[in-house]
């Protein structure tokens, strides 16, 4: 199969534009499908044209006139045998003044509108017919994504070429297809570049036609395929065997103030089952917030640090990652182990030292922000990395964190649970261990909505809450466009809750404060010193004082679901009974109307994740639009769902029984292109 580049002579300057829309070769041509069609298929009489159709005619110019006024048009008056109508271009070319010639023959699709002098077409698409009665085409016409210098009847000309010469063949076999209802590749293809005129174009753009899902399902197929294979590749490739005795897990279990829940030990054990063996884990740990992923993961580490190695804990955000530092000091150093922070706000003395204390292996366990994995940071035998909220990351920082170091274990945890479609597609390379209960003593959150105008009673109750023994935090509004406005929104609130409330010590922690100031604050919180902290989304992730039990989110209307919900998990953690105020700005658009609503009447994560996915799409949802990640560009894993079980079936028959048949698949649908997360 020739699947790497083109099968017939293509120009340098023409593969460049073609590599601007991802095509690189044949396969590329035929993947490339129209965005809509378009019916030439037939020839409307002028006469019996209505407004607002959508239509081809025939006609031949009779006049040409190029105005200036009310703006420079160019205007042509066409006939056909039975009715005339106004064609205008309000944008044009001196080549077209050439081209519409009184008597020429022409074929004009567009929509029909009633202008000032009757019937009129504007910028209709046209074709200049040499033979009046030449033939109609019999298929709809494709319209095609296409990129500048590369025009719709040249692309149109390579994909016909491409149906023409490359190769079709089918990569499945017949019965598989059968099983499925689906048509063979070559069929599904010239239907959806050519489709029969009887199809109404509405009903291809659905994209539910049995000729689309083919290709759904090969998307599907390809991206099953090589998550797998990077799979294989993982369970064929060395890693170091973390199985010693216990001893250290041992001791910070018997110097917990608490014992782990049923959920947690189930994930421990996935873990150290996975540690002990000589191949690479790749693993992702879910549990909501508060579940209690943290000690899982130190537990982990501490398998690593027993067996020699060393192990890295990543977080996205420095407060998250401080937290973790400090929780894991408090834990580790009863046990004899110095933890390493590393963050790119050290100074570089400081930095320096921990790189090198890495490096030579003098520390075991480090804790940081992802400036943990750049480059310059070396691990002398780095055992096992975890990473903390990874989804925030995006995949491709999580692939180049895979090729560190050699091949560490990886673990994954995150908060914001991955929908069950999702995760079969975008994360079947992974395997899963869920924390699917909280620590017992969690106390439901009462979610409060309430429009900003009612803020003199959000007031009195953070109050009688802080001078009846309890804390609450007060989030300051989020302002995307600039983190300039957003601090000072955050400064001001700061002093207008302190001049509203100066019976109260109030605290403020945001993005932009030294880690030293920040500390201070956060510590004087933990203590009860501080009994409202006002802080920015800082604090969105990882913060752990169960003694707040209200929290007060301003413009919660500007906040996505995940952000909330992790923001809402920072109370409930105490025996007081929390409430989370979600202030809001009117009047609300549709989109925040519908977030506030899923927060309001949802608690638990994952049905939080479902109905963000819903909102969002796949894309934004996973933070790929940002990473640059490959989505899915036929398949939709919600509405394809049963394509994407069959794909997965297919994909383990297929690697374990036709090899080739696997390769020539994958070779189809990846081409030029990147492969998916497995990479
Ligand atoms: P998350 O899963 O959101 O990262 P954390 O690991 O921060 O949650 O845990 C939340 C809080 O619950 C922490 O204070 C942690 O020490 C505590 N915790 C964890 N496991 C248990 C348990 N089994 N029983 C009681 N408290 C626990
Ligand atoms: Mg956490």
């Amino acid at each position: 199969m020739n699947t790497a580049g083109f099968s017939f002579p293509v120009s340098p300057a023409l593969k460049a534009r073609l590599a601007k829309l991802g095509i690189a070769g044949d396969a590329d041509l035929l993947l490339h499908l129209p965005l809509r069609y378009e019916d030439e298929t037939r020839l409307h009489p002028i006469a019996t044209l209505r407004v607002g159709e959508y239509a081809q005619i025939q006609a031949t110019v009779r006049e040409v006139e190029v105005s200036a006024r009310p703006r420079r048009s160019l205007k042509l008056a066409v006939e056909d045998a039975g009715g005339s109508l106004l064609v205008r271009f309000l944008h044009f070319y001196p080549s077209q003044l050439k081209e519409f010639q009184p008597g020429r023959i022409f074929r004009f699709s567009g929509e029909a509108r009633g202008g000032f002098f009757g019937l009129e077409m504007v910028h209709p698409r046209y074709r200049r017919v040499e033979d009046p009665t030449a033939p109609l085409p019999e298929s709809l016409t494709p319209v095609y994504p296409t990129t500048a210098g590369l025009s719709q009847s040249a692309l149109r000309r390579l994909i016909e070429q491409a149906l023409a010469q490359a190769d079709l063949a089918d990569t499945l076999a017949a019965d598989l297809l059968t099983g499925l209802g689906l048509p063979d590749f070559a069929a599904s293809v010239h239907f959806l570049h050519r489709p029969p005129a009887d199809i109404p174009p509405a009903a291809l753009e659905a994209r539910n036609h049995p000729a689309f899902r083919r290709l759904a399902f090969d998307e599907l197929l390809a991206q099953q395929l090589s998550l797998r294979r990077a799979r294989a590749r993982h369970r064929q490739s060395d890693a170091p065997v973390l199985d010693a005795a216990g001893r250290l897990a041992a001791a910070l279990r018997a110097a917990l103030p608490f014992a782990l829940t049923a959920a947690q030990e189930k994930a421990w054990r996935e873990i150290a089952a996975d540690l002990a063996r000589p191949h690479p884990m790749r693993r992702l740990l879910q549990g909501d917030v508060g579940s209690g992923k943290t000690v899982v993961a130190a537990l982990a580490c501490l398998a690593a640090v027993e067996a020699g190695y060393q192990a890295a804990l990543m977080a996205p955000t420095e407060i998250l990652a401080e937290q973790h530092y400090r929780k894991l000091c408090l834990w580790l150093a009863p046990l004899g182990l110095e933890v390493g922070w590393f963050a790119s706000a050290l100074p570089a003395a400081e930095k320096r030292r921990v790189r090198e204390a890495l490096a030579s292996g003098r520390i075991a366990l480090a804790v940081g922000t992802h400036a943990l994995f750049q480059n310059e940071v070396a691990f002398a035998r780095l055992g096992l990395a975890v990473v903390d909220e990874q989804h925030r990351f995006g995949v491709a920082q999580r692939l180049a964190l895979a090729h560190k170091g050699g091949e560490p274990h990886l673990l994954m945890m995150s908060a914001t649970p991955i929908p069950r479609t999702l995760a079969m597609s975008y994360y079947a390379d992974l395997d899963v261990s869920v924390i699917d209960a909280l620590p017992p003593g969690r106390s439901l959150v009462a979610t409060r909505l309430a429009s900003e105008t009612r803020r003199a009673e959000v007031l009195a109750r953070v109050r009688e809450v802080c001078l009846t023994g309890g804390q609450a935090y007060w989030v300051c509004p989020l302002v995307e466009e600039s983190e300039k406005l957003e601090l000072q929104a955050a400064l001001d609130t700061y002093d207008a809750l302190r001049g509203q409330l100066p019976e109260l010590s109030v605290g403020l922690v945001h993005g932009r404060m030294k880690a030293q100031e920040k500390n201070a604050v956060m510590a004087a919180f933990q203590a009860g010193a501080v009994q409202l902290l006002v802080a920015t989304t800082v604090i969105e992730v990882g913060v752990d004082v169960p003694n707040a039990s209200l929290m007060v989110i301003e413009h919660a209307e500007r906040m996505g679901l995940a952000q909330l919900h992790q923001l809402r998990g920072r109370v409930g953690r105490g025996s007081r009974a929390s409430v989370c105020v979600l202030l809001y700005q009117t009047p609300l658009s549709e989109a925040a109307r519908a977030r506030l609503k899923v927060i309001y009447e949802n608690t638990d994560g994952f049905e939080i994740a479902r109905q963000d996915l819903l909102l969002r799409g796949p894309g934004e949802f996973l933070g790929a639009r940002q990473s640059g990640a490959p989505l899915l560009r036929f398949a939709d894993p919600e509405r394809h769902i049963d394509l994407l079980d069959a794909a997965r079936a297919a994909a383990a028959t297929l690697l374990a029984q036709a090899p080739q048949d696997a390769a020539a698949h994958l070779a189809r649908w990846l081409g030029s292109r990147q492969a998916w997360l497995g990479g």
